[in-house]
């Protein structure tokens, strides 16, 4: 079965709206096993609905619309429907008192253009909008089957995954599910990922194995096709454990599990907390340990990178003993090391906790070093600078965090 959706509103086309509708449709269609072959987004208009409609039927079985289901004069998806297929509207006063009954019910005043949204194609199957006023619509024919689904998301959503899919898993008679994994990989780039497991991606079809990268890492998502979840997952596991050893055991996340709360865990499984002192990410090292609520951050600083040295420097007395950092295991001769272990230091002193985290930022280097100390040891690691702003403040946040999870967790700093 081939399935297209077609996306109506002219809003979309001016960039005034982001389509997430499109995005929803999509992942729930990947999910229920049914093959999603194109997409079109279309405005408000008779004959371009009109004519891509018709495309979408020649190429297509079933046709996914949302939008333009509303009261009003631009909305004229079911004029269109109705005009493909060659059918009258016909009105349906079950569909307008449903209208009646909903506004008297929140107090607004019905009118006359409400009955526009009681008019159904002759044939069609009405879907009931639970969340709003307008009707869904499935319209069946030689040519296929068009499904229409209001454009306000809270509307759409539960129609698509409630009604319409369970309908269209009957209707073709689809049996199966879609059933996938994601693993996450920080602190590695998508090609040094692609570098390991490419030949695995290539090789698979079922499971299917795919990649998609972000500044706060890499996500492999391994996607199997089976009767049931079961037989799903069973696929699933020697693929994911044949991605895990490529990676050296370094990915993460099969189930649910986040950067942030792995830190924490490894961190409070000892009783520890961390202290962070903060010279490259604008605070963000922090930030994502907050919004995780880890209770196994104790709190730091974040200063720029040019005042990091002068803060630095004093640090007599700190938990963290005396030493050049090479002792502790820095590469040698490298001055931002240095930095960063004395801003260790000097964050101990002031937040003296079990653990410290730091960073520091050189914008002439266009490179960051860190550290992190524990009882348990020290170990520093570098970072380079892609375009500056942001994204890199998230690629540095993440790569700091995965070096004291790799750390803690008794993995290498490199794979
Ligand atoms: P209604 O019955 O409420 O008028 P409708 O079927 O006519 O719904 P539209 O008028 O096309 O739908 O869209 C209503 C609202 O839904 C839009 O203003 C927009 O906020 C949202 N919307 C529409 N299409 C999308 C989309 N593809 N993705 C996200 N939001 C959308
Ligand atoms: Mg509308």
């Amino acid at each position: 079965m081939r399935a297209e959706i077609m996306m109506i509103g002219t809003e979309l086309l001016l960039g005034q709206i982001t389509d997430t509708n499109a995005v929803f449709m999509a992942r729930v269609l990947a999910e229920n096993g049914i093959n999603l072959h194109l997409k079109t987004t279309v405005g408000d208009n008779r004959e371009r609905i009109v004519a891509a409609l018709d495309a979408a039927l020649d190429r297509a079985d079933v046709v996914l619309c949302s939008g333009g289901l509303g009261p009003t004069e631009d909305d004229i998806t079911r004029e269109c429907v109705a005009g493909v297929f060659g059918r009258p509207l016909v009105y349906h006063p079950g569909i307008f008192e449903a209208i009646l009954a909903r506004f008297a019910h929140t107090g607004r005043k019905v009118t006359e253009n409400n009955k526009r949204q009681a008019m159904v194609p002759e044939g069609g199957i009405v879907v009931e909008n639970p969340h709003g006023t307008a009707p869904g619509l499935i319209m069946e024919g030689d040519r296929g089957v068009v499904v229409c689904m209001p454009g306000v998301p809270h509307e759409l959503k539960p129609m698509l995954s409630e009604w319409v899919v369970p309908w269209l898993r009957q209707r073709f008679g689809l049996s199966g599910v879609l059933v996938h994994r994601s693993l996450r990989v920080c602190g590695m780039g998508e090609s040094r990922v692609d570098d390991l497991i490419g030949d695995l991606i290539l090789a698979g079809s079922n499971p299917t194995i795919g990649l998609l990268a972000g500044p706060d890492g890499v996500t492999v998502r391994i996607a199997a096709r089976a009767e049931d979840r079961a037989a799903a997952e069973a696929l699933i596991a020697p693929v994911e454990a044949a991605v895990q050893a490529r990676l050296g055991g370094m990915a993460f996340g099969g189930d649910g599990q986040t950067l942030e709360s792995l830190v924490d865990g490894a961190l409070r499984a000892r009783g520890w907390r961390m202290a962070v002192a903060d010279a490259a990410t604008g605070g963000e090292i922090s930030r994502r340990l907050l919004a995780a609520d880890a209770a196994g951050f104790g709190g730091g600083v974040v200063l720029p990178s040019e005042s990091a040295l002068e803060w630095a420097g004093n640090t007599a007395g700190s938990l963290l003993p005396e030493g050049a950092p090479e002792e502790f295991g820095a590469p040698p001769g490298d001055p931002l090391a240095r930095i960063a272990l004395d801003l260790t230091r000097r964050i101990l002193l002031e937040y003296p906790f079990d653990s410290a985290l730091s960073v520091v930022s050189s914008s002439v280097e266009h490179r960051s070093t860190g550290v992190f100390w524990c009882p348990e040891g020290c170990r520093f690691f570098g970072m380079g600078h892609y375009g500056g702003g942001a994204l890199d403040q998230t690629r540095q946040a993440v790569t700091a965090l995965e070096q004291v999870r790799r750390f803690l967790v008794g993995l290498p700093a490199t794979a």
